[in-house]
Order: C-alpha cells, then sequence, then structure tokens
C-alpha cells in the first residue's frame, strides 16, 4: 500500500496495525493519531490497539454517539461521566484526564483534534456540514476555555483527513443552512466555491464545500492562532486504499478514528 504524500508538519508512523497519520508540532503538547483503513473500527478490540498505540500508561479512550450537532460532552478527571460506552450524543468531547483518550469517527467529516499547549486538556470534534454549519469546533473551543480555563491562544488543533473541496460537490440549500446559522456573506464566499465549466461546457456550476477552510476561518475567529492549526490536507475521496469514505463507497465505508490524549502523568 503507498501512503500519500502528506504536509511537511505531519508523518506517516508505522504501527502494529498499519499506518497512523500524525501531527509533529501536536505530538510536542499530546498524545494523538488519526488511524487509516488499516484498522477495523469501530470494533471493540480497535480501540484497545489504538490505545496500546498511544504509547505509554495507554488511556481508556472515551467516544460519544456523534449525531451531526454541535454539543460537547465534557468528562472531568475523577467524575464518572464516561461509562464505557459511547452512549451520550454530541459531536465533541473535551476532558482534562490524562488517564482518558477522546475519540471521533469520520469518514469524509472531518476529525478535529484539539489541545492546551500547557497541558489543561484535549478535545475531539466531529465536523461535517452540519456540525461546521452550527460551529461545532467553536464550541469546543468554548467549553476548553469555560470547564478548564484553556484560553484559546493556547490552544492548538489538527484537522485530520476528510472529504476535500475536490470531491465534495453540494447543493445550493447548504449554503442556505450556513447563512440561517448566521455565517457572515463574506465567509460563506470563502468556503463555498463555483469553479468556471470548461470552455464550451454545457455543464452547470457545481457548487463545493471546503470543510477545512470553513473549520480554520471559525477557529481563527474563535482566537486560536493560525499558525496552530495544522491541516492534513488528505482528501478522503481520493485515496481509498488508505482512508475511508462515506461518499466513494456508500454505507459499508468503514471509518477512521481521531483521537488525541494528555501526556501521562508523571
Ligand atoms: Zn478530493
Amino acid at each position: 500500500m503507498t501512503l500519500p504524500p502528506v504536509p511537511a508538519d505531519f508523518h506517516w508512523h508505522p504501527e502494529p496495525w498499519g499506518a497512523s497519520l500524525r501531527c509533529r508540532p501536536f505530538a510536542a503538547i499530546a498524545r494523538h493519531l488519526f488511524t487509516t483503513r488499516q484498522l477495523a473500527i469501530p470494533q471493540d478490540e480497535a480501540w484497545d490497539q489504538v490505545s496500546a498505540s498511544l504509547g505509554e500508561a495507554p488511556p481508556r479512550v472515551a467516544r460519544v454517539r456523534q449525531v451531526h450537532g454541535n454539543d460537547v460532552l465534557v468528562i472531568r478527571a475523577g467524575s464518572d461521566t464516561w461509562r464505557g460506552q459511547p452512549d451520550v450524543e454530541a459531536d465533541a468531547v473535551v476532558t482534562d484526564d490524562p488517564a482518558l483518550a477522546v475519540a471521533v469517527l469520520a469518514a469524509d467529516c472531518l476529525p478535529l483534534l484539539v489541545a492546551d499547549r500547557h497541558g489543561r486538556a484535549v478535545g475531539a470534534v466531529h465536523a461535517g456540514w452540519r456540525g461546521t454549519a452550527a460551529a461545532v469546533a467553536v464550541k469546543a473551543v468554548n467549553a476548553l476555555e469555560r470547564e478548564f480555563g484553556c484560553h484559546p491562544s493556547d490552544l492548538s488543533v489538527v484537522i485530520g483527513p476528510g472529504i476535500g473541496a475536490c470531491c465534495y460537490e453540494v447543493g445550493t440549500e447548504l449554503v442556505d443552512a450556513f447563512a440561517s446559522a448566521g455565517h457572515g456573506r463574506h465567509l460563506i464566499e470563502r468556503w463555498f466555491s463555483s469553479p468556471p465549466p470548461a470552455r464550451g461546457s454545457r455543464q452547470r456550476h457545481a457548487l463545493t464545500l471546503d470543510l477545512a477552510t470553513a473549520n480554520v476561518d471559525q477557529l481563527v475567529l474563535a482566537g486560536v492562532p493560525a499558525e496552530a492549526v495544522h491541516v492534513a490536507s488528505l482528501c478522503t475521496a481520493m485515496h481509498p486504499t488508505v482512508l475511508t469514505s462515506y461518499r466513494a463507497e456508500g454505507t459499508s465505508a468503514g471509518r477512521l478514528a481521531g483521537v488525541v490524549a494528555l501526556p501521562p502523568r508523571r
């Protein structure tokens, strides 16, 4: 299997089960990885392998029942909010517990990982178009500040593989949904593009959505430094042997996990 090239701040990391994607600058502040299709997520045993890949003192992996909304599950160290089953409906999960990793699943939707550079807390976010319109990443940033005192300027974010604007043709109703959600016209024009058809083509203009740019813009507006947001720029639909894509494969598509944990407590 050939792994696609990634930006300079990312690398493929060999795992017992295949390869994971990691971000170098982010690794300095948090344990993390994105899985590839070589790991059969979401089977229970796969979570043990994910945990083991996070290194010493492998954390339990907390998940949520993702519903394309913008609710954030807060798991405080010492609390028992996480009972071992992903039965809480939310699309972001944050924790200050170094014994816990938090994870989201995606197959075209973006998995985002967040960490505080002072080690206060981490978070994982699932952002498809609905979650992005509902600003779920910003809700996670707000929760990290409110619950754990993480200043947005201290946060770093990694945006993992997801459907790229290259392959994400959408209908105009999505533009309306983003406008109804309160996003400014100038931003919506940045996030949706309508490339001109080829000369002589009778094809109508295809409208595409750039989920990664929309999330980067929202995070920066929320106070996360632009240089602390790392984008893998890997389109799930274009790398079917490595990644998983709902658009490319339909309902049989597997899932990729994005997982993050604080460094182990010394
Ligand atoms: Zn693509």
